[in-house]
């Protein structure tokens, strides 16, 4: 008989054997199809080109998928390769099997080139977000394997490429689904044309011991079995050698001989359920000496891809450690074949404890919305909706980039840079021009027509556009571009509402009044005023309430100091009255400390290194000898209330805050932290984000690995001062900060 048809038949029977009800003619009809549309083409190999369809229908097989999957296998290069055409696959096998195909073509058909880590991820997300359907992974996964494995007729470029690919997109995928027996091997495949010495190096040195391997294998499988038969455990036993890319990366990435990898074997013991698990786990650990801190419980804590098992590491008698892997079956399968597991057995879903985070998040929701139907509708409506509010795309130079679901070619133009957006005249897509509203769609290869004549952007686009980048940036050039006209019709507007309010320009362009307003409106300029108005940052109502408020404020100021100054004849350095005169010169208008002293009215204050307090601390003043009235916190060691006390007493006098002081007070801070790479930067940017002007910072650590930093700031009162130190107390690794008082 044919060898071909052989296979085929063997196929068929692989199928049937977990499909009871098989429509075989169905299947049989897609291996003839697919047969005829391939006929007259070779491989590289040379054999018929039905062999490799064929061998992915069988790893299809083998993974248990349904048989809309393994027809697709069968037919999964014909839209690529030969005259078939969507329709006729939908109208002769269904639009199931049809959309399958079309979805492994869609992946074959996609451009790698390798790029960094982060890159790489979202090719990744790409590849499984244009896979609508799960299954098309799965089968396109299994194809590739195939073409791993008859590599050896590739050109030396050509099998460096996909050994590339394979272990940068298909491996990690394998991974991420579970299936980690299709993974080793595409591993160790790829190993072998990357790597061809080191791929070697490992199977030589592995070959030349494998009579010591097995002996010891076959050893350690006897005693286990041994064990846990006289316990009454119903189990499964056997070893095997970890496979070679698993050695490799310990070798290469711990620097390590092959004899100092500490678990070249794993055993694995295989029971019917859960609590047997954790007996022979105790029964291995009587055996052998386990290692310490080489336990896991994944049945406990899955990994994210829903990997569960115990693991622990032993030293066997002979000293040779090795690892000990106890599952249950239907862990076994899930650890094989992953996602494929639930084709293959499909029970247990209700009470699976399924991995909580990161990548499998997807899945694991997946299969909790599914749970409660039953298993064959699992299948059928197990899609691949992750990153759904995704869309990935390419640059000609095959980057990728991200965006949002719903993204256009302005999106994409603002996120390569605002520059290239704001230049943009035009966008292909996949070679054709596009308007600037076209949904793109994964996989699109975006190109961005830019001029250096282009107009910028319209203000439209910031309803075309799907992300905040681009509209961010869209508005910012807005604001920037059109500055002139911004402070033209800002100030018009300003000016009006100026008016209105019956106060005159002249006014607060006035040399001393004009920094307090810009102060208090938080503005360097007045052109920055009229311009943020201008662009609608704010409105011109709003800033002349506060320039209202503010005059309001200057005025008060401007009667107490005048009340202050008519009381001040009591001076106390009469011997030196130009100190006080000079002082007071020039100060008619605000206060020089915004303190008003019992009893002594406006006379020369300072404020006391010591403590630095700022508007709304308790204060007391003291009558220095030739330097007037130095200002403590009640809470300063140095005006303790024994301080206050005995002869001195009558030199301690009672202080007040005047209600408007003076803008900015001078302060320090202590902080306490556990030292850490980037501190004083962290602490550095929290100051800048509190607004407040830094005089000095200094830090130091100490031998205890703490760090100390001093801080002078300038506050305007407590308040400020405590909300810069409640920011200052969110910086991690931060414990204590504290104003500095006394010594
Ligand atoms: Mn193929």
């Amino acid at each position: 008989m044919d060898p071909i048809l052989e296979r085929y038949q063997a196929l068929e029977e692989r199928v049937r054997a977990y499909t009871p009800n098989l429509d075989a003619q169905r299947l049989f009809t897609a291996f003839t199809y697919a047969d005829a549309a391939h006929n007259g083409q070779l491989r590289k190999s040379g054999e018929p080109y039905i062999i490799h369809p064929l061998a992915v229908a069988e790893i299809v097989a083998d993974l248990g998928l349904d048989v809309d999957s393994v027809i697709a296998a069968l037919l999964h290069d014909c839209l690529e390769d030969t005259e078939a055409t969507h329709e006729e696959v939908a109208k002769k096998f269904g639009a199931t099997v049809a959309e399958l195909v079309e979805g492994v073509t869609k992946l074959t058909k996609m451009q790698y080139v390798s790029k960094e880590e982060e890159q790489m991820e979202n090719l990744r997300k790409m590849f499984m977000a244009m896979a609508q359907d799960i299954r098309v992974i799965l089968i396109k996964v299994c194809d590739r394997l195939h073409n791993m494995r008859t590599m050896e007729y590739q050109s030396p470029r050509k099998q460096r490429e996909k050994s590339l690919e394979t272990m940068e997109i298909y491996a990690p995928i394998a991974h991420r689904l579970g299936m980690q027996k299709l993974k080793w091997e595409l591993e160790d495949i790829s190993l072998r044309y990357l790597d061809p010495v080191g791929y070697k190096e490992i199977q030589d040195e592995m070959a030349s011991r494998s009579a010591a391997h097995e002996e010891f294998k076959v050893a350690i499988e006897a005693r286990i079995a041994e064990r846990l038969a006289q316990e009454g455990i119903k189990c499964k036993v056997y070893g095997r050698v970890k496979h070679v890319y698993s050695i490799y990366r310990k070798m290469y990435s711990q620097n390590k001989t092959l004899d100092e990898i500490f678990d070249l074997y794993a055993f694995r013991v295989i029971v019917d359920d859960i609590s047997a698990c954790y007996n022979v786990l105790g029964c291995i650990h009587d055996m052998f000496r386990p290692v310490l801190g080489r336990f896991k419980d994944y049945i406990g804590t899955p990994k994210p891809n829903m990997y569960q098992s115990l693991h622990t590491t032993v030293i066997g008698s002979a000293g040779i450690p090795f690892e000990v892997q106890i599952r249950t079956w239907e862990m076994h399968q899930t650890a094989e074949y992953g996602v494929a597991a639930h084709w293959k057995y499909k029970q247990g879903l209700a009470d699976r404890q399924l991995g909580t985070e990161g990548d499998f998040e997807w899945v694991r929701k997946l299969l909790e919305t599914q749970q409660n139907s039953d298993a064959e509708e699992f299948v059928h409506t197990l899609k691949v909706d992750m990153f759904s509010d995704e869309v990935f795309v390419f640059s000609p130079k095959g980057d990728v980039k991200s965006l949002p679901s719903g993204a256009t070619p302005i999106d994409f133009a603002y996120s390569v840079h605002s520059a290239v957006g704001n230049s943009m005249v035009g966008a292909k897509v996949n070679g054709r021009m596009v308007g600037y509203d076209f949904k793109l769609s994964n996989g699109d290869i975006v190109e961005v027509i830019t001029s250096k004549s282009a107009k910028g952007p319209s203000r439209d686009w910031l309803n075309i556009c799907k992300s905040n980048e681009a509209r961010v940036k869209i508005r910012q050039w807005f604001k920037k571009e059109r500055r002139e006209e911004n402070i033209t019709t800002g100030r018009a507007a300003l000016e009006s509402e100026l008016r209105h309010n019956k106060i005159a320009l002249s006014t607060i362009l006035d040399e001393d009044v004009l920094p307090n307003i810009l102060r208090k409106l938080r503005c360097p300029t007045f052109d920055e005023v009229c311009a943020t108005i201008g662009y609608g940052g704010t409105t011109a109502n709003k800033v002349v309430v506060r320039i209202k408020d503010e005059l309001l404020r200057l005025d008060r100021l401007a009667e107490a100091q005048a009340a202050a100054k008519a009381a001040t004849e009591n001076i106390l350095h009469p011997g030196n009255p130009t100190v006080q005169a000079d002082t007071l010169k020039g100060s008619n208008k605000h206060s020089d400390s915004g303190i008003i002293v019992e009893g002594l009215g406006n006379c020369l204050v300072k404020f006391a290194k010591c403590c630095t307090p700022v508007p709304g601390d308790p204060i007391v003043g003291f009558i220095t000898r030739g330097y007037g009235v130095s200002i403590h916190r009640l809470d300063c060691p140095n005006a303790a209330p024994e301080r206050r006390s005995g002869e001195e007493e009558a030199r301690w006098v009672r202080v007040t805050w005047l209600e408007d002081s003076l803008p900015n007070y001078e302060t320090a801070l202590e902080l306490f932290a556990k030292d850490r790479d980037g501190l004083a930067l962290d602490v550095t940017m929290a100051l800048s984000a509190a607004k407040v002007k830094v005089k000095a910072i200094s830090a130091r650590s100490t031998d205890e690995g703490d760090a100390n930093i001093n801080v002078v700031l300038e506050v305007r009162d407590r308040s400020e001062l405590t909300s810069v130190i409640n920011r200052l107390h969110q910086i991690q690794s931060v414990y204590l900060v504290k104003r500095s008082s006394g010594n």
